[in-house]
């Protein structure tokens, strides 16, 4: 598979003060095209703003980045901004209020050009079915919407304007464990479907379990660990990756007895 983005030792500063915040410090991973990668870490190791970094939403401090091929600046293209798409934790933060759920799919539309004009109002609709919504949901409030149901319009709207990227920040992180499941499960259905890549993005190693083929794991800031799913789990290399494995709740025998047996290897290890 070839790689859709590079990040090639990306850094990020901000000042705080007169102090000097290294969110980011010389990270460097790339993510193939149709591969979902993971980005775990504790609260504050970076992983918003190398999202933030790769929409463009900051600019890198040093390092580059490569996006199929062509530069990825903090300055987009149309083209770049329709193919890279975010989906945040709180989906109120990212939906006009005061415009319905339909006017919010209909402007993505529009703005990029999705289509013809006169089947946008259908494509809305559409659009709200394929994330199990109803289409007449499409008048409807952000505000009269349940935090799942947000959730979904949130990555209709990613959606909406045929994005190839999506970059999901902590996407289930505010919603109950049970509607947790069924978005996951709605996220993993739509990547096969629409044959998306995506940087998942959580503080919870038990969510990218089931989703993710590739984990990266970020400490204050550095990437610190880069694998496979299974290799990241079974072998862990790192004592931070290590430690937050240990953290994951457990929930069959198997898991009990794998996170023992890395526990004794962490004492072993001290
Ligand atoms: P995470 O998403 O992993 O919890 P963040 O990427 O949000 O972490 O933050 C990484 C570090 O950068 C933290 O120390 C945070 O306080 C700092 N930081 C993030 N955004 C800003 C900002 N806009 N201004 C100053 N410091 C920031
Ligand atoms: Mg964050």
């Amino acid at each position: 598979m070839s790689a859709l983005l590079s990040i090639r030792s990306v850094s990020k500063a901000f000042a705080v003060g007169s102090n000097t915040v290294r969110a980011l410090d010389t990270v460097s991973f790339e993510v193939a095209k149709g591969e979902c990668l993971a980005i775990v870490g504790e609260s504050g190791s970076g992983k918003s703003t190398i999202a933030n970094v790769i929409l463009g939403i900051y600019g890198a401090t040093s390092g580059e980045m490569i996006f199929d091929g062509e530069p990825l600046d903090q300055t987009r293209t149309k083209r770049h901004r329709r193919r890279i798409q975010l989906v945040q934790q709180n989906p109120l933060s990212s939906l006009n209020p005061r415009r319905s759920i339909g006017a919010s799919l209909r402007l993505a539309l529009d703005v990029h050009d999705i289509g013809d004009r006169k089947a946008r109002d259908a494509e809305t609709g559409r659009l709200l079915e394929e994330v199990g919504l109803p289409a007449d949901f499409r008048t409807r409030a952000p505000a009269a919407l349940s935090g799942g149901q947000r959730q979904r319009v949130a990555i209709a709207r990613a959606l909406a304007c045929q994005s190839e990227l999506v970059v999901l920040d902590e996407p289930t992180s505010a919603l109950d464990v049970l509607v947790q499941a069924r978005v996951l499960r709605l996220l993993q259905d739509l990547k096969e479907k629409r044959n998306l890549t995506y940087i998942f993005i959580t503080h919870d190693l038990s969510v990218v379990r089931n989703i993710a083929d590739r984990v990266a794991v970020f400490e204050r800031g550095k990437l610190v660990e880069l694998g496979t799913t299974t290799d990241l789990f079974t072998t862990p290399k790192h004592d931070y990756t290590r430690r937050l494995i240990g953290a994951v709740p457990v929930v069959s025998r198997e898991e009990a007895a794998l996170r023992d047996r890395l526990m004794e290897n962490d004492h072993a290890d001290a």
